[in-house]
């Protein structure tokens, strides 16, 4: 597939629950952010501030890996059904 891969990122600055977050460059404004390892290859990263500023066109999505950790984070479980 030859669709554009854009991942929103927060800047390398910011906390966050992942110690092995990787750091990359906003595709826009230059700024250093950090991403998941299990980003796709060929993913530009975009950070939060020039996303909310001009978001681009299209849907914004989600690795399963990504859903999976949030849920994890968050409290929640990983999709499975309560025992
Ligand atoms: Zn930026």
């Amino acid at each position: 597939m030859s669709e554009e891969i854009i991942v929103i990122c927060v800047t390398a600055d910011q906390k966050t629950p992942f110690i092995d977050n990787l750091i990359g460059t906003c595709f826009r404004c230059g700024v250093a952010v950090q991403y998941r390892p299990h980003v796709p290859a060929g993913a530009k990263f975009c950070c939060q501030g020039c996303w909310l500023r001009d978001p681009p066109p299209g849907e914004p999505s989600v690795t399963r890996e990504t859903l999976i950790e949030a849920a994890l984070v968050l409290g929640g479980d990983d999709g499975k059904k309560p025992s």
